[in-house]
């Protein structure tokens, strides 16, 4: 009999691997890996836990990768109404205004809310789009004890005023020192709009000999490629694959609502990730087409929680509907964004999505994962877990959500943190930041 850390057993484990589903299994987790996985019965005579858990009525599966999100724009939530969203473009008539007021303490707030919903929502491991104060950000990682991927928010065109790239890039290799188990740290590009040609080279040349990934928006705005055409004769995407920085991996490319064909090739042709925003994209960009292709890597992101509740499961039921809808629509094919691709692209395809061992439940793969229970009227009965957790669970069902073979969310509740603290600390600032926020002028004249 080994002896490991924690043994988990439940009654259904979604492993993403082969057998995708095992009924009463359990999974042995030693040193923050998985040490082993199969069913109840042989776990349970090889491996002896430190600690043992039963979930009789709960899936176990991986955590949750969200492949985009702002953790510093969550106290914009419920301002945003039809006519600011409906700002051309919003990022930078609302957004990074908003971004500006932030103090520390603000930005620390945020991260924590963001982080706090996320590990509850059974979110294991994200991608920061580009934060404006991104050691507030790791600062809150540390608490709650989920993983991320940390990225300033990172532009030097603003009204016209162009401020130097490597001052920009500086404080991207700031950051690198706070590297660790949890805390990764990655370029982004706020805009292609937003950069200067110089930026973009300097940006690769960092990822390319630091080994750092990249994430940026790209595609989202029509104005954004009548601009790149503009400047560059060419597409956004193009623009990046002829500056080299299509060679960065991994790369997470957030919306790519609008790819031509060629820009789809180099999609994948280079194996860079899509980020789809189902909610987001849906209410301000359109309809997302590209993971209609088998060939296409990409994942889920809530886009933030100033859009969203950061609950990817919901995020996931928007997405097959959209999904379905366009190509129903166009083809009259129903079988297209079906559920085990949906859970592939939730759980961020066994690490390739994110570059890390995550996502499957197999010997050596991080011990990141969660636990849904399964004793709610509103998602009973179950015939087939997969269909359930793609059709009927929310983040409103993670009971459990570990990192690295470490609670950070137990029986709903947050370990690291008192989740009473963060809401009385809301309740005090929101009539400071509501009255930050009426001041902004939103570029209107
Ligand atoms: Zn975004």
């Amino acid at each position: 009999m080994e002896r490991v850390d924690l043994v988990i057993r439940a009654k259904y484990v979604i492993t993403m691997s082969n057998p995708s589903v095992i009924e009463d299994g359990a999974v042995a987790i030693d040193n923050g890996l998985i040490r082993a996985v199969g069913r109840a019965s042989d776990v349970l005579s090889n491996y002896r836990g430190e600690e043992f858990i039963s979930r009789d009525r709960h899936i176990l599966m991986p955590g949750l990768v969200d492949a985009h999100t702002h953790t510093q724009q969550v106290l914009l939530r419920s301002f945003i109404n039809d006519n600011r969203l409906a700002l051309p473009p919003i990022w930078t008539r609302l957004l990074i205004p908003f971004e500006e007021l932030l103090t520390d303490d603000l930005a620390y707030l945020s991260s924590l809310v963001s982080v706090a919903a996320m590990a509850k929502n059974g979110i294991t491991y994200f991608i920061e789009a580009g934060a404006p104060r991104p050691r507030e950000l790791v600062k809150a990682i540390d608490e709650v004890g989920i993983r991320g991927v940390v990225t300033p928010s990172t532009f030097n065109v603003r009204d016209g005023q162009v401020i130097d790239a490597e001052e920009v890039l500086r404080r991207v290799e700031e950051l690198l020192p706070e590297v660790n188990d949890r805390v990764r740290v990655w370029c982004s590009i706020r805009q292609l709009m937003m950069v200067t040609e110089d930026l973009l080279l300097k940006a690769k040349d960092l990822c390319l000999s630091r080994g750092l990934g990249i994430t940026y928006h790209l595609g989202e705005y029509q104005g954004e490629v009548d601009y790149s055409l503009t400047r560059y004769g060419v597409r956004p995407l193009e623009v990046m694959d002829r500056l080299g920085l299509t060679l960065i991996r991994p790369t997470v490319i957030a919306h790519a609502v609008y790819l031509s064909n060629r820009e789809r090739t180099i999609v994948r042709e280079r194996g860079l990730g899509i980020a789809w925003c189902p909610t987001v994209d849906s209410l301000v960009m359109g309809p997302h087409w590209l993971p209609m292709f088998s060939d296409m890597l990409f994942g889920f992101g809530s886009d933030g929680g100033a859009f969203t509740t950061l609950d990817l499961l919901h995020e996931v039921k928007v997405a097959r509907a959209v999904g379905k809808a366009l190509t129903v629509g166009m083809t009259y094919d129903k079988s297209s964004f079906n559920s085990i691709t949906m859970l592939r692209a939730l759980t961020g395809w066994g690490g390739l999505l994110i570059g890390d061992n995550v996502g499957v439940i197999a010997e050596g793969f991080k011990a990141d994962l969660i636990t849904l229970r399964l004793d709610d009227a509103r998602a009973l009965p179950i015939h087939d877990p997969v269909e359930s957790v793609i059709s009927f669970l929310d983040g409103h069902h993670v009971t459990d959500t570990l990192v690295g073979g470490r609670f950070i969310v137990r029986d709903g509740r947050l370990v690291g943190i008192n989740e009473d603290y963060i809401i009385e600390r809301l309740y005090a600032v929101m009539p400071s930041i509501s009255e930050k926020l009426n001041g902004v002028k939103y570029g209107i004249p």
